[in-house]
């Protein structure tokens, strides 16, 4: 048996069924009890933790009733002062932190680095108490009850990076020196509790570092060197780049890197390993679900094996926390695609069978035959190389990726055909996803109803949200999407190359869990998608220009589990062709407004500097791909729900959308800056009404919320809307909401006359 040494950095926890989700929803319900939360929570870290029972180490405190960053903060007492609490903080107050309560609103919530998971925002200032205020991970460790314990917590510095600064404060690296001495008495009283390791996670080593950053490191590194604990520094998300040096030259017992991200830093980190320390090498994708290729893996760690021995670690590359639990239900997957896929129990038992290998008995090489033969197979599926596909990708040209004419000669156009009045009032596309709605995809799905009957409840929704725009007197009608399920999800299960699971459940923040699709083949549309019920809704009122709904590349991409064996800008590609022919058939059933949604196109951006204009490039290609086949007067909307704008503007105007709606409301005033700075060249509807809430604005807010914009966004640009879909609301909200967007905007045409 070889004498290397496999652990794991940490495991989904939301519960094989989503025990976790079903409980807290219950507690906050007040159905359960705590002391039933909390056993459903026993249960579910005692059998993450019997999985690993046979590695090198038990990450423990990976489980979380919400959040590892607000655990974090709650740890070290960082609680917003709208939540103060005495001495520590209970699970009330934790839960009142991340939803709200009556009182206080809860706290924002972003995305962790470039996953689809989102944390609570640390909000610091000058008057946060930091002082141990959680015994979570104490307790953990002791219901863990294990030597193997290993207790993990974030890094102070990449902390500090995801916090936000409220009150007088400016940077929150001002309060380093304020949090340390409570991460060193955490170390302190781990040690006394008998662990050996700690598991510190700075993934801030993914990005480009800062001078402050750097100094904040090695300060944080040195002060904990001085307490007899060992640290395993781990960084994952990312090569290290530059900061490889810098990453092995901080004092830790051992080191975490996540070899996939660029192979060629393992010889690198051998070379500089500190003498007495261990290099453990993240070599299982933890964030992709597709099996490993043994024999690739195994290149990549024999060298360093033959050299490292006994301190050579293997690992995932990051949390299993962003993969679905197991593979082990999914009875209804293709048998050959399941073979193809491993989630995070499959990963850990990977993991074992590469110790295997690595111990050289001959017995065991029918793991490696069988894996290759696998992955061949993978390979040589026809599913996965659709000639047709293929040779129309290689078949683009320039052309292909610009509209006909110029933005000013296409407004031209459109304006002669469209024919709408001043500040034009549109929606972003869904309307109310009632109860009665789902009730009946849930039918026509499990077949207690009839192709034929869904259909004919599909329409019966269209005429009634047709209805009420005309009689709510909007200028773009939409036909409401009733028959989506999901804008990423409804596209993929029309399109040839993507597989569904019935269990890949992931956490997408709290008690959200996604089941993401999984791209594993070409992509193509086999037949129109949207066509029929956009068609239907444009017949019932021909009168007035009408939007066809679609979901952009990069959004479905995104939202999804890609292949690894072509590039993403190949598989954005292929999406965008797909999309570009649907595009094109609501152009020829007469929709004259067609919108492709992209609400992911910011958050794919990359976390280093130099690589964003390599995604920006196909990002933006795709989108352009998918949306330029039409003519002149057939104008394209796009919408982005977020404002953070800034950084990306320029390439925003580059997708050449003859309109974008975008989130304002919550953030009016930077976004608006951004376009007015920037001089937007083309149409914009900055969202004028926040659907995430159920309040329903006045007239009077309205009007000054437009009067307002009108200061930045000339009037000939402006469109009004809301900032994003209305799925979520009720019919009396929205019907209250439009009907003052749409009055506010009449008193706004009078304004600007
Ligand atoms: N068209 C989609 C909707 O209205 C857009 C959703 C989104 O941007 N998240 O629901
Ligand atoms: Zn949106």
């Amino acid at each position: 048996m070889s004498n290397i040494k496999i652990h794991n950095l940490g495991l989904p926890r939301i519960g094989r069924n989503r025990e976790l989700k079903k409980s807290q929803e219950k507690f906050w319900r007040q159905e359960i009890s705590e002391a039933e939360l909390l056993q459903t929570a026993a249960e579910i870290k005692k059998s993450n933790w019997d999985l690993q029972k046979d590695f090198k180490a038990i990450p423990v405190n990976d489980f979380s009733f919400y959040d590892q960053i607000l655990d974090m903060s709650c740890l070290l007492g960082a609680v917003p002062e709208r939540f103060i609490s005495e001495g520590k903080v209970d699970l009330k107050t934790y839960f009142d932190i991340a939803r709200g309560n009556c009182g206080s609103c809860a706290s924002e919530m972003t995305k962790w680095f470039d996953t689809n998971y989102h944390y609570i925002v640390p909000e610091l200032s000058y008057e946060t108490n930091f002082r141990i205020s959680s015994d979570k991970l104490f307790e953990e460790v002791k219901e863990c009850n294990s030597e193997k314990a290993r207790p993990v917590i974030i890094g102070p510095v990449t902390y500090l990076y995801l916090s936000k600064a409220v009150g007088d404060l400016k940077d929150p690296f001002e309060l380093l020196d304020k949090i340390l001495p409570v991460y060193s008495e955490i170390l302190l009283r781990l040690r006394a509790a008998g662990v050996k390791r700690v598991q510190i996670d700075e993934p801030i080593f993914s990005t480009d570092l800062t001078e402050v950053h750097k100094e904040a490191l090695k300060k944080t590194y040195d002060k904990f060197s001085v307490v007899d604990i060992n640290i395993l520094l781990t960084n994952y998300f990312g090569s290290l780049g530059e900061n490889l040096e810098f990453f092995f030259s901080l004092p830790a017992s051992g080191y975490h890197i996540d070899a996939l991200a660029d192979k060629s830093e393992v010889a690198k980190a051998v070379d500089v390993l500190p003498v007495n320390s261990f290099l453990s090498l993240g070599v299982i994708d933890g964030r992709n679900i597709w099996r490993s290729h043994y024999k690739e893996v195994l290149d990549i760690i024999k060298p360093a094996h033959e050299l490292l021995g006994d301190n050579l670690w293997l690992a995932p590359t990051c949390s299993l926390l962003h993969v679905p639990y197991s593979l082990k239900k999914e009875s209804d997957l293709n048998e050959d695609l399941k073979s193809w896929l491993s989630f995070a129990e499959e990963k850990l038992e990977e993991l074992l069978d590469i110790k295997k290998l690595l111990g050289g008995n001959l017995s065991d090489s029918n793991i490696l035959i069988e894996n290759s033969h696998c992955y061949e197979a993978r390979l040589a599926h026809s599913d996965l190389n659709v000639q047709a596909v293929r040779k129309r990708l290689g078949e683009l040209t320039d052309s292909d990726f610009e509209r006909k004419s110029s933005f000013e000669k296409r407004s031209l156009e459109q304006r002669k055909k469209l024919n709408l009045p001043p500040l034009p009032t549109t929606t972003i596309g869904s309307f109310p996803q009632t109860k009665e709605v789902r009730q009946n995809r849930a039918r026509f799905k499990n077949g207690s109803i009839t192709e034929q009957e869904y259909s004919e409840f599909i329409k019966s929704q269209i005429i009634k949200t047709v209805d009420t725009q005309k009689s709510l007197g909007l200028d773009v009608l939409v036909h409401g999407e009733s028959e989506r399920n999901d804008m990423v999800e409804y596209f993929g299960e029309h399109l040839a190359g993507f597989a569904f699971t019935k269990f890949g459940w992931v956490q997408s923040y709290g008690s959200r869990c996604v089941k993401p699709p999984l791209i594993y083949g070409d992509v193509y549309r086999e037949k129109p998608i949207t066509v029929e019920w956009s068609s239907f809704a444009k017949s019932l009122d021909p009168s007035k220009p009408m939007k066809g709904m679609l979901t952009g590349p990069v959004t479905i991409l995104k939202w999804s589990f890609v292949r690894n064996d072509i590039n993403l800008s190949e598989v954005a590609y292929q999406i965008a062709l797909a999309i570009r022919d649907e595009v094109k058939d609501l152009e020829s059933a007469g929709l004259e407004i067609i919108q492709v949604d992209e609400a992911a196109l910011r958050e794919g951006l990359p976390l280093r500097e130099s690589d964003k204009k390599t995604y920006l490039d196909w990002a933006i290609g795709a989108f352009k791909l998918t949306s330029s086949g039409v003519d002149d007067e057939t104008q394209i909307h796009t919408h982005m729900c977020y404002s953070d704008f800034n950084e990306i503007i320029e390439s925003i105007a580059d997708m050449d959308a003859d309109v974008i709606s975008i989130e304002a409301s919550r953030s009016n005033h930077e976004l608006l800056e951004a376009f007015s700075r920037f001089d937007y060249p083309n149409e914009i509807g900055p969202g004028v009404y926040d659907i995430h809430s159920p309040r329903v604005p006045t007239v009077d807010e309205f009007l000054q919320n437009i009067t307002g914009i009108i200061q930045s966004v000339p009037v000939e640009k402006l469109w009004i809307n809301p900032d994003c879909g209305l799925k979520t609301r009720n019919w009396s909200e929205v019907n209250g909401a439009l009907q003052n967007m749409v009055s506010a905007t009449h008193k706004a045409r009078q304004l600007v006359k």
